[in-house]
């Protein structure tokens, strides 16, 4: 099968770009063109100007944004139909707008600027991009953030509670200057005075993430005493200060890549990345942190799913092709280029 779609892809030649996430498995990865982080692969899919065909092995939102950044005479399509992110789906346009509307009761209007994570809905980027705000990832977040927290007094973060809050330490901002927003009671609870409250961050996360507990991080100490340790900002803020760094899967990978032969070191990350770590770096001992990081909707994306898109395009079915709303692109693409221009 992986010789078919190597076929395929000679066939098509520039009409077709294939873009994998990190998350991937293996033999996805062999055969795309480009694979990297959400930042990576949207900027990707915004350049390229000559593909018809871009397949998108990741997860549904991922796809969404490289509808919304390409030109209209591009289809994007995604070869696992069901393959969404529990993340994103943990946001949607109703909530936002009741919770928008409750921080103007509680702060005023104009005060609060709405940040979002890549991983989230089209609609909610084009919320953000209604309101002035942006879109961020884990790769520009200090950057993007700083600057949102430049344009007003507070940040509204989504969905990812965990993002936000390690990126706003980092910049300074006090824990108890954050609040949180439980988008299932309605309610914003925070300690500090209203004027202290700098972030209000959404009740949302990435279960691959946020259940890696702080255990884990003791008991690879205890069984690697010379290893490094780094994870992903997804982590908790507990895991993320007992660890030796964090960042961006981009980041992740570099630090071992370029880390010294015989190196130690342990990766809190999705496992197909950490595995795929472990094989090109066989002059470093390099292990998982957590092996239930397993991320059950980027290994949706199959060999088996993968080639039937590439057939159906060519038959010019395109029942995988993912669409956004004119209407929701127009504003989303304000928040994604206000991030890409930052970048
Ligand atoms: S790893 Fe987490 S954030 Fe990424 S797609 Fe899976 S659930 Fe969503």
């Amino acid at each position: 099968m992986l010789n078919k779609i190597k076929e395929i892809k000679k066939e098509m030649g520039d009409d077709l770009l294939i873009l994998a996430h990190h998350y991937q498995n293996d033999q996805i990865v062999s055969v795309a063109d480009y694979v990297g982080d959400s930042l990576k692969l949207a900027q990707m899919a915004e350049k390229n100007k000559t593909a018809k065909y871009i397949v998108f092995c990741g997860v549904h939102f991922m796809a969404e944004t490289a509808d919304i950044l390409t030109e209209d005479w591009q289809k994007v399509l995604l070869p696992a139909l069901t393959a969404g992110c529990p993340m994103a789906n943990m946001a949607d346009l109703d909530q936002a707008e009741k919770a928008w509307e409750l921080l103007k009761a509680e702060f005023g209007d104009e005060e609060t600027v709405p940040v979002t994570y890549i991983n989230s809905k089209a609609e909610i980027k084009a919320f953000c991009g209604r309101h002035g705000g942006t879109t961020v990832t884990s790769g520009n977040a200090g950057k993007v953030l700083s600057w949102a927290l430049s344009q007003k007094k507070r940040v509204l973060f989504l969905p990812d509670q965990n993002l936000g809050k390690n990126t706003a330490v980092d910049l300074g901002i006090p824990e108890e200057h954050m609040a949180l927003y439980d988008q299932s009671t309605e309610k914003l609870t925070y300690a500090c005075s209203k004027e202290d409250v700098k972030m209000v961050l959404w009740n949302g996360y990435c279960h691959v993430h946020h259940t890696i507990a702080l255990s884990k991080v003791e008991e690879a100490r205890k069984a690697h005493p010379n290893a490094k340790i780094i994870v992903h900002p997804e982590c908790t803020h507990e895991v993320c200060k007992a660890v030796d760094g964090k960042g961006s899967t981009e980041f992740l990978i570099n630090q071992v890549k370029n880390a010294p032969a015989g190196s130690e070191w342990v990766v809190g990350t999705e496992a197909n990345l950490v595995l795929r770590l472990v094989e090109t770096n066989p002059d470093k001992k390099v292990s998982i942190l957590n092996t239930r990081s397993v991320c059950t909707n980027m290994n949706k994306t199959s060999v088996e799913n993968l080639l039937e898109t590439l057939e159906q395009i060519k038959e010019n079915n395109f029942e995988k092709q993912i669409t956004v709303d004119d209407n929701i692109a127009k504003d989303a693409v304000k928040s994604l280029n206000t991030m890409l221009s930052l970048s």
